[in-house]
């Protein structure tokens, strides 16, 4: 029986994230695939993918930017304005009500309530001021905090940990939109749904709930 949701942030409690890079697109005129370029040299160059370095807090968010817009200044032919970044992602963004509509009605329901995301520490107070966060979830991890991200196992077991109370994998079902990150909540005994879209989404959610 399912005792907790574990639910991600961006993409699932949050319209779309592509929405936050084709703005970025209009504004800077660098496209998703010159950015992805981009985090791929500085991967090669530094041995560690600056995205996953900026996710677990080992890189701020200046130092990420910074090292972006280096990479990206040779095939612009000058620098990209890096530091709008944040502003230009979050003004995208909206809350995906119907998903959050659903967590509240869990948590109504009694179930124990985590969100669990890969994040940006600096973005905290951005992301948090988007949804009433502490009002649907007793507990929040935050990957720029605690130094790991998905689908590293060790996050999922440090959420169940946090959520004590003898939880332990298939009890909870997660939910995230990538693909990677319901993997590994599987391998580790979670029940897990993709999100794809907010139908898909919410059948399954209730098919995995009363099953
Ligand atoms: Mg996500």
């Amino acid at each position: 029986m399912i005792r907790a949701v574990v639910s991600d942030f961006g993409g699932v409690l949050t319209t779309p994230l592509i929405g936050s890079f084709a703005a970025f697109q209009d504004r800077t005129g660098v496209s998703g695939e010159s950015l992805g370029r981009a985090l791929q040299t500085i991967a090669e160059r530094d041995g560690a993918h600056p995205l996953f370095e900026l996710e677990t807090g080992r890189l701020t968010e200046a130092e990420f930017l910074e090292r972006v817009a280096a990479a990206l200044e040779p095939e612009l032919g000058h620098p990209p304005e890096m530091h709008r970044f944040r502003e230009i992602y979050f003004d995208a963004l909206d809350p995906n009500e119907p998903m959050v509509e659903l967590m509240r009605e869990l948590r109504d329901r009694g179930l124990r309530m985590a969100l669990l995301t890969n994040n940006v520490r600096e973005w905290e107070p951005l992301w948090r001021s988007m949804l009433p966060i502490d009002e649907i979830f007793e507990l929040v991890v935050d990957s720029g905090f605690v130094g790991m991200r998905k689908p590293e196992p060790g996050i999922y077991e440090l959420t169940l940990e946090r959520l004590g109370d003898g939880i332990a994998a298939p009890d909870c079902l997660f939910v995230d939109d990538v693909e990677v990150n319901v993997e590994a909540a599987r391998e580790l005994g979670m029940a897990a749904v993709h999100f794809r879209d907010n139908e898909q989404a919410i059948a399954e959610i209730h098919e995995l709930l009363s099953g």
